[in-house]
């Protein structure tokens, strides 16, 4: 695997070489089956990982549970300063980083050091927000009272995390809960198992390094078994869970039962509407770019193109000629637009919804299929397609993992479009391109789109991480990185105070003795 120096990238990283045995990282235990880590971009064996056992597991809670003691009275303003050395641990990793990320993953390269980036961007902005963790302090209604509110952190925070963001998911989790004064556990996906035991091998160098207690930052591997343990476990008060909406629902429903609390960040199914007074040339590469990057494997990939008809041939002929000019390969190479799906298990889902699209009455606009021969080995190369579809057909409502993209045609006005778009069981990223402000704010408003994400004159993919990341109904309703998002990781207390000398009840109550 010494393709584009990715030896090297694994051995800064502490990865160990696959003839050295099984890899395994700091802070983290696992003793159980071996299970192995294969490249999309070549088929090559990177590595052999052991799970996580349940005596793991103990071990890794009683580590973290401990750790938690001590770093909740560490002032927030100095656990940001661990979170800032950590960014500037990643800054010095980027390169390796970002390489593993794409070598195991498959996305491009520029999206592996891009996902490295957005984790320093969420150090650096947890480093501010931990001097600014505040609460409101509001009149109390009995004289000589003082009332506040604070936040204390919660303790355990559980993080699951999916194939497709297999490093910056994990940041945007863990340096709000470490600045909150949490410490996490981390089960990253069975399909990136690699860049989980990377990341920790990165943290853990700071937390040695400053003498600070192991378990602030904690590693499990292997598939939903392990996770179920910390679903289960009622010493984590939160489980962060992203990936499937149907595993979101079973993890909900756990959660739940032990009236835990859960973020859930669940899959998407985003549309761009683009109505007659759109811009054409931004709404192709906006469109082009959310379908086709990363393989179409983003949660806010773009799966559906809502074209008003009068607009519709003009739209759809610049789009399909777009596509005629994608060049899938290796995404090590930059001059690839298009890399591989995560496994032949995605190829299949691919297959599948090419198959079922035509049988409930679409037809086929840019013919799929998977790549074979030279450079194509791994089996998980398949080519960007497109397909005319009905907004009902039961394949359009569901979220296919790959690059499939629907166009759905709309007539009259754009609440038209918004039944369309709002007309499924998902609602993470929307997007309308138009210069029409009425349309604009029609779609921004109360009865425009329902998603947690809803852009103008923009794709539905690529979220900065200044504000709150996240989407309703089946998406799961969770909100991660910036804005408010720190206060899911913290417990609200209120407190009042009374510094006068007699003791009056709340709501003018009398209790005389
Ligand atoms: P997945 O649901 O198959 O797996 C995600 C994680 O959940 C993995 O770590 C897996 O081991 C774990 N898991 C599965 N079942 C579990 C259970 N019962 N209990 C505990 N843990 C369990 O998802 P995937 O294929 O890795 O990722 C793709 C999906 O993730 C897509 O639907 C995508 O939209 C979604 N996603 C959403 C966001 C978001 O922010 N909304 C971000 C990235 C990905």
């Amino acid at each position: 695997a010494n393709q584009f120096g990715m030896k090297e990238a694994l051995a800064q990283l502490g990865i160990k070489d696959i003839n050295e045995g099984t890899s395994t990282g700091l802070n983290h235990f696992s003793n159980g089956e071996i299970f192995e880590s294969y490249s999309p971009v070549d088929g090559q064996l990177i590595a052999k990982v052991k799970t996580s056992t349940a005596a793991d597991y103990e071990k890794v809670m009683q580590s973290a549970t401990e750790a938690f003691k001590t770093f909740r009275l560490m002032p927030a303003p100095q656990r940001g300063e661990i979170v800032r050395q950590f960014g500037e641990k990643l800054r010095k990793n980027k390169d390796a980083l970002g390489k593993l990320v794409s070598y195991e993953m498959g996305k491009s390269l520029q999206e592996g050091y891009g996902e490295v980036q957005e984790m320093i961007d969420i150090c650096d902005f947890a480093v501010g927000l931990s001097r600014q963790l505040h609460g409101l302090t509001m009149h109390s209604e009995r004289p000589q009272h003082r009332m506040y509110e604070q936040y204390h952190p919660l303790g355990v925070v559980g993080i699951i995390s999916a194939f497709n963001f297999p490093v910056a998911v994990w940041a945007w989790n863990t340096a709000l809960a470490w600045i909150a004064g949490d410490v996490c556990v981390w089960k990253p996906s069975e399909k990136t198992p690699l860049c989980g035991i990377a990341c920790q091998n990165i943290i853990a160098e700071v937390i040695k390094e400053n003498n600070l207690p192991e378990g602030i930052s904690c590693l499990i591997n292997g598939d939903y078994k392990v996770g179920e343990m910390m679903t289960n476990d009622k010493r984590v008060p939160l489980i962060s869970a992203t990936g499937s909406t149907r595993m979101g629902k079973i993890v909900a429903q756990t959660v739940a039962g032990r009236l835990g609390r859960s973020l859930l960040e669940l899959g998407g199914n985003n549309a761009i509407i683009v109505t007659p007074d759109a811009d054409i040339k931004m709404t192709v590469i906006g469109a082009v770019f959310g379908a086709v990057g990363t393989a179409g494997q983003r949660c806010t990939s773009t799966r559906r193109l809502i074209i008003h008809e009068s607009i519709y041939d003009t739209v759809k002929d610049a789009v399909v000629a777009a596509y005629k000019q994608l060049s899938i390969g290796n995404p090590l190479d930059e001059n690839n637009h298009v890399g591989p799906l995560i496994d032949t298990h995605a190829v299949e889902m691919y297959n599948r919804a090419l198959t079922k699209v035509v049988e409930q009455g679409g037809k086929i606009l840019v013919e799929g299929g998977v790549l074979s021969g030279e450079g194509y080995e791994s089996g998980c190369y398949v080519k960007p397609a497109i397909a005319e579809a009905d907004n009902s057909f039961e394949i359009v409502q569901h979220e296919t993992f790959a690059p499939v993209l629907y166009l759905l045609k709309y007539s009259g006005t754009v609440e038209n479009a918004l039944d369309v778009q709002n007309g499924v069981a998902q609602g993470l990223s929307s997007a309308i391109m138009t210069n029409n402000l009425r349309e604009a704010e029609h779609f921004l408003s109360v009865a425009g789109s329902d998603c947690g994400i809803a852009n103008v004159n923009i794709g539905t993919s690529g979220a900065e991480i200044g504000g709150a990341f996240g989407g309703e109904k089946e998406t799961g309703g969770g909100r991660e990185s910036g804005s408010d998002a720190w206060k899911v990781y913290m417990r609200r207390q209120t407190n009042t105070i009374n510094y006068g000398t007699s003791l009056p009840l709340a709501q003018g109550i009398k209790f005389d003795l």
